[in-house]
């Protein structure tokens, strides 16, 4: 593919995406297919001959479309949003142009001090404490990772690494692998699978903290496990926190459990993934109350913010310590700005070596909307969720489960988890709407979570007049 030919297909397939994204919702919500639907549809080899751009295009739609879940269409609400916007794609497109592999300054300084200062606009946006920012000279700084869970494992080894410095200045003759045997990491037992992983990669225990009433870690609790794990010989190096979790987007108490995390020198992480881009109206700063106790603090742009996946908004306090823990310089790395100080290697702050331009979505982004476009985006969606909670209230056959505090309303029919299990499987089934359970307690819960960009209470309005249908169905056939 010459030039003249990719601004031929470059602009048909703008005009494809638009309209895709344009007609989403008459789509399927969900698909047909059956796993294994697609290797009998194309052929068991690449081609050997070159074949045309109009064969390909055929092909998108006859065989990847009907295996696609529409998560951009207003009738999906299941998981939590992923963000599109058409800046974000367009500013990927760029990215993908300029084909940077940023890990180091040299390596294309743009790449890394755009996003250095797109990591410190959008901290100032949260109002984060200056000690996360770069820009105030501290010791701070933010960088973009992949995903949550890998801020959250980078977080861990940087902590496991600290505490083994520590020790064994203190120690010399303590091995690594005797203090690691001993380390010990606590979350709630609401926070993500990612941190579980986190533990299990970085070889250290993980202790799931019991949550109270309204699914939060407490100070109590915390403390109790802390006690216990001292008095049996254990160290306690690392704390997760999260602030709204996957299940039912509660939040952990930072103000309580921050203090301790200081005073028992545990590194303490907060988990924001998907409720952080809300911390950008001013109504909704307070729950991130508590960030100052962190050493590090990670959210999802490319959950709730309009830049599309991948997007993970990682700031640490003290950047010494990612640095310190993961930094190797072979010659080929080298350059003759690094010892400088001034500048940044983001090599240094991530698993990976190679890292994309990803700031230029979050640039493209911020400066379309405006942080007021982004603001009523974030409260038009915490709406839509209060007009559903206040629906399913009018129901008395209904419960809601848990607070709703942002974009998300966790319900169930009063009865059985095999009844709601049934409900869920109604509502699947008919494809209409998309939602995904979790579970609270011993509760089988249904999650509904404001997703799509397009959605309008309109969509609301329908998706609950289907459920209550489904279940006045299920209910019905439940007495005959
Ligand atoms: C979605 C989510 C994650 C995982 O995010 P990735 O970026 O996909 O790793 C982690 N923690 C919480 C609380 C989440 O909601």
């Amino acid at each position: 593919m010459n030039a003249s030919e990719f601004r031929k297909r470059g602009k048909e397939m703008v005009d494809y995406v638009a309209d895709y994204i344009e007609g989403v919702e008459k789509r399927q919500v969900y698909p047909d297919v059956e796993p294994g639907y697609l290797r009998p549809l194309i052929p068991a080899t690449a081609p050997q001959d070159p074949e045309t751009f109009e064969d390909i295009m055929t092909d998108v739609e006859k065989i990847i479309m009907p295996g696609v879940t529409h998560w951009h269409s207003p009738n999906f609400f299941a998981y939590f949003p992923t963000a599109s916007s058409y800046p974000a794609m367009l500013a990927d497109m760029l990215c993908g142009a300029i084909g940077c592999i940023g890990f180091s300054w040299a390596a294309s300084p743009a790449c890394t001090e755009l996003e250095t200062v797109m990591m410190d606009w959008l901290g100032k946006m949260l109002e984060l404490p200056e000690a996360f920012l770069a820009g105030s000279n501290g010791e701070g700084g933010g960088v973009i990772q992949g995903s949550a869970s890998e801020a959250t494992l980078v977080a861990l080894l940087a902590a496991r690494t600290k505490v083994t410095r520590q020790l064994q200045a203190a120690s010399p003759e303590l091995t690594q692998a005797a203090i690691m045997e001993k380390l010990v990491a606590y979350s709630s037992d609401q926070a993500h699978s990612s941190v579980e992983r986190a533990g299990l990669i970085g070889g250290v225990k993980l202790k799931a903290i019991p949550s109270d009433g309204k699914f939060a870690m407490r100070a109590s609790a915390l403390q109790e496990a802390l006690e216990r794990d001292k008095a049996a010989g254990l160290i306690p190096f690392f704390v997760v926190a999260t602030l709204g979790t996957t299940s039912c987007c509660s939040f952990d108490n930072v103000l309580e459990v921050g203090p301790i995390c200081n005073r028992e020198n545990m590194w303490l992480h907060i988990d924001a993934a998907y409720a952080g881009s809300a911390f950008i109206c001013p109504e909704f700063r307070h729950l991130l109350n508590g960030v100052e106790f962190a050493d590090s603090f990670n959210f999802n742009p490319h959950k709730w913010l309009l830049v599309n996946f991948d997007c993970s908004a990682m700031w640490v306090k003290n950047r010494n310590n990612l640095t310190g823990a993961f930094k190797l310089d072979p010659v080929y790395l080298k350059h003759s700005h690094q010892d400088s100080g001034l500048i940044t290697d983001y090599r240094h702050w991530q698993l990976p070596l190679g890292r994309r331009f990803r700031s230029l979505k979050m640039w493209f982004v911020f400066r379309i909307y405006g942080v007021k476009g982004l603001q009523a985006y974030i409260r038009k969606h915490v709406q839509l969720s209060r007009e559903f909670e206040s629906l399913v209230r009018q129901d008395p056959r209904f419960e809601i489960c848990a607070e709703v505090t942002l974009g998300l309303v966790c319900f169930r029919l009063k009865g059985s988890n095999k009844l709601n299990e049934a409900l869920l499987e109604k509502i699947n089934n008919a494809k209409k709407i998309h939602l995904v359970p979790c579970h609270l307690r011993d509760k089988f819960v249904l999650r509904f979570a404001i997703c799509s960009r397009s959605v309008e209470s309109a969509h609301i309005q329908h998706a609950w007049k289907h459920i209550r249908e489904l279940a006045t169905q299920l209910l019905q056939s439940g007495k005959e």
